[in-house]
């Protein structure tokens, strides 16, 4: 009988448990962190603009807390499960323990379609979350964020929901990713690809690159494709080849302007057929001939089949989950530097616990400052997370594994939990 494919929790364990192995982890310890501390199944009654009411799923997941407050987004989509809420509240403890900021993860999620959704119907949605998770989160036990298809406006009125119940005019430090004007932080935009860049360029000292000889392949014209390009560009000098995004993508050996490719997406609705420049499409982007791959996109692009013909020095998963774990082991053995995805792009979550730090404090910092102290969290991280690597002669990614589960564990034993 063929056997069933892991479920993506269960591969999150399955990561687990070979870092147990490796780093001898206690066994109680191993057992709490195979599974979320608590989670939370809610039915939320909407009215609708026809009047009529809908009751919405949703869940809260909180996986642990030994290194703080849980910490992690909430998603807005039609296909949500609670397995995967589950699995991406325990990436949220490695990812924000591998950059060493004070929490813990956690997750949400509501099974809704956004955009078959009236803005009135979506603020009623999103308050109408708070009011059934409200007890269990605040500013010390668990401040969501944004995620899929939820935004800095979502942020807001879930803040205002939850100060409500709380019975003060606002508590901003709540919930990260807010608008500027209610708490949120400068530099939160472009954090995550920020965050990449700087580990772009460790990753270019430590191999000894020039990165402003590099040619740059970027996959995904989102929120994290679009300013990794940017600021690759206009931070590190490298010649941006190629983009793409779910239509397609463009190449131009002589380098391209990705302001102006951002201008033609926005008034084309897409980067194809961007002047001087050909179409490729997004499997031929992957496999271009460049110094690095930037996939910033979906899950799984880079498969046990197209693995063998990469050709970039540096892969940078700005996106989460990019590479399947037989694509990464073909990666590692044909020599290819891959900046594993919850190291490379944790440049969101540290301005969030800047966010929160700022709205704690009712102090606010400038963009400089927020560059700055991201700059030398992403540089810390990604020399820990190296010296690992060359220490075990493992890879980034089991290296940055070892680095975070090392962490929470140690949290565990030093507040008495085994
Ligand atoms: P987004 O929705 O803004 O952008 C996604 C982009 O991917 C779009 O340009 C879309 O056209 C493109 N795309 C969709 N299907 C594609 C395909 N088959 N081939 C190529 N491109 C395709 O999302 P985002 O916020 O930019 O997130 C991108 C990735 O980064 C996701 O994996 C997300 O989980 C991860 N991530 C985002 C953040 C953040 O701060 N936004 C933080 C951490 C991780």
């Amino acid at each position: 009988m063929d056997k069933k494919p892991m479920s993506l929790f269960e591969s999150a364990q399955a990561q687990l448990d070979e870092v147990a192995s490796i780093l001898h982890l206690d066994s109680g310890i191993h057992a709490i962190l195979r599974e979320p501390i608590r989670e939370f199944h809610v039915s939320i009654p909407v009215r609708l603009d026809d009047g009529r009411t809908k009751v919405f799923k949703g869940f809260r997941v909180q996986h642990n807390n030994a290194r703080g407050p849980f910490k992690g987004g909430i998603r807005f989509h039609p296909d949500e499960t609670i397995d995967t809420i589950r699995a991406l509240a325990a990436w949220m403890t490695w990812k924000c323990a591998v950059v060493d900021i004070p929490f813990g993860g956690g997750k949400g999620g509501v099974i809704c379609n956004p955009k078959e959704m009236s803005s009135g119907e979506l603020e009623r949605l999103s308050r109408g979350y708070i009011d059934a998770i409200w007890e269990f989160i605040g500013p010390d036990r668990d401040i969501p964020a944004p995620d899929v298809y939820t935004n800095p406006q979502i942020m807001g009125w879930m803040m205002d929901e939850y100060s409500k119940f709380k019975g003060y005019c606002c508590i901003p430090e709540v919930i990260t990713g807010k608008p500027l004007a209610i708490g949120g932080s400068p530099g939160r935009g472009d954090a995550t690809s920020r965050g990449g860049v700087y580990a772009i360029i460790e990753a270019a000292k430590h191999l000894n690159i020039d990165l402003s000889a590099t040619t740059v392949a970027v996959q995904g014209c989102g929120n994290v494709g679009s300013n990794t390009a940017v600021l690759m560009h206009e931070i590190t000098g490298s010649k941006i080849v190629a983009i793409s995004d779910s239509k397609g993508g463009i190449y131009n050996r002589q380098g391209l302007d990705p302001r102006q490719v951002l201008q033609h997406k926005i008034k084309t609705g897409s980067v194809i057929n961007f002047p001087q420049a050909e179409n490729v499409s997004n499997e031929e982007l992957v496999e271009l001939k460049v110094d690095i791959l930037c996939p910033a996109a979906l899950e799984k692009m880079i498969t046990e089949k197209n693995a063998p013909r990469i050709r970039a020095k540096i892969v940078a998963e700005l996106a989460n989950g990019p590479t399947t774990p037989e694509a990464s082991e073909v990666l590692y053995h044909n020599g290819v530097f891959v900046i594993p995805d919850f190291l490379c792009n944790a440049g969101g979550v540290t301005v969030s616990y800047f966010e929160w730090v700022q709205c704690l404090h009712k102090c606010y910092w400038e963009e400089e400052e927020v560059y700055q102290r991201l700059g030398k969290n992403m540089r810390k991280a990604f020399q820990a997370v190296l010296a690992e690597s060359l220490k075990r002669k493992v890879s980034m990614r089991l290296a940055a594994y070892i680095v975070a589960v090392a962490r929470v564990a140690e949290a565990m034993k030093l507040r008495g939990w085994v």
